[in-house]
């Protein structure tokens, strides 16, 4: 499943999240003010691996 980085356009936090299509045209919150609108983030395609720390 596609990973996919949001960032939120009131406090700027970032943060990702894995879901299906469906489920990506659904609108999104975040995790840590709870605005509802936050930006979709398309580097994820391009610089993210399945790096893991
Ligand atoms: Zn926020």
């Amino acid at each position: 499943m596609p990973t996919y980085d949001y960032r939120c356009s009131k406090c700027g936090h970032k943060f990702e999240l894995i879901e299906r299509l469906s489920e990506h045209q659904a609108a999104h919150k975040c995790p840590k003010c709870g605005n509802d609108r936050v930006e979709h983030v398309m580097a994820a395609f391009y610089a993210r691996t399945s790096r893991k720390s």
